[in-house]
């Protein structure tokens, strides 16, 4: 990529200057300035973007094989064609349950190949990334605390896994196309944004859907970019309106937690919903993509 001529920061400094503005925007490969399509993306055969909306549901974390089977016939029987699990798990404090490990990764490929659904899980550090290549992972989910992990963009980068880029809980726009920019600089174009709520001064929530957020996205890149209602509302009972909202204000997918029993998950159980639950969520987004005449979980 060529380096910039003209610094900022420099012109900034002269005297008699104000303000020094960039008329071209920072971010190239991800900017719609330069690609005005939309890109869709495929995961092993599902396309995300453009007319496609992808649902991405399953537990917050990996636990036994026999939760992940249940999980994995949920997903499949709601018609949602890929699925989320995490087995290495960013918690606040390190005396919580920190997820399975490469074994839960192992669990996670046999209950998604028994039902034919891709996986969705995220890699928290960049020693992970050959064992995740090895075993297929589909999609690798980059997490809000790790969204200016600038090494590890650089390293998913270099690879041609699609990758979810969550928001960092407190990042700007600007910032999360930056982030973007670091994967598709190495090569890597297979970049799917994702809104999971921000902070804000609210406490009666998780964290706040900012679906704001969508419009201006779709506006800044070509890039597909899906909401989490989980994350944002952190509530079982809000996931559905979210879920609605940010399908109709034009994101191109969900990531979604469901778990065959949601009062026996060991993270994130306020949030998770049931089975019953995600089927008739899917049916709700079925009628308003029809609606928005785009086509859901091809
Ligand atoms: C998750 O998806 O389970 C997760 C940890 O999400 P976030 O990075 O958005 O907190
Ligand atoms: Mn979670």
């Amino acid at each position: 990529m060529r380096k910039r001529l003209l610094d900022e920061e420099l012109l900034a400094s002269l005297p008699g200057v104000e303000q020094a503005l960039h008329i071209v925007k920072p971010y190239k490969i991800v900017a719609r300035e330069w690609h005005e399509e939309d890109s869709v993306i495929n995961v092993s055969g599902h396309p995300i973007g453009g007319k496609d909306i992808q649902i991405i549901s399953g537990p917050c974390s990996v636990e036994t094989p026999d939760q992940m089977q249940k999980a994995a016939k949920a997903v499949k029987a709601a018609g949602v064609k890929l699925m989320r699990g995490g087995a290495f798990k960013p918690r606040t404090s390190p005396y919580t349950f920190q997820g399975v490990g490469f074994e839960g990764l192992e669990m996670f490929r046999e209950a998604a190949d028994a039902e034919g659904l891709p996986i969705v899980t995220e890699l928290l550090d960049v020693r992970h990334l050959d064992k995740f290549l090895e075993k297929k992972v589909d999609v690798i989910q980059i997490g809000t605390r790790s969204m200016q992990n600038f090494e590890l963009l650089r390293e998913v980068g270099k690879i041609n896994v699609p990758v979810i880029l969550k928001r960092g809980m407190s990042a700007t726009i600007s910032e999360w196309l930056m982030a973007a920019e670091y994967i598709a600089s190495g090569g890597n174009h297979n970049i799917i944004f994702c809104e999971r709520g921000i902070r804000t001064f609210e406490t009666y929530y998780r964290n706040v859907l900012d679906v704001t957020a969508i419009p201006v996205l779709k506006k800044e890149t070509h890039l597909p970019v899906i909401i989490d209602p989980s994350h944002a509302g952190g509530k079982a009972w809000m996931v559905a309106a979210l879920s609605r909202a940010g399908i109709a204000a034009g994101a191109d997918g969900l990531l979604v937690e469901m778990h065959p029993n949601p009062c026996e998950a060991w993270c994130d159980a306020d949030q998770a919903i049931n089975p019953d639950e995600l089927k008739q969520l899917m049916s709700e987004l079925t009628s308003i993509a029809q609606i928005l005449g785009r086509n859901i979980g091809r």
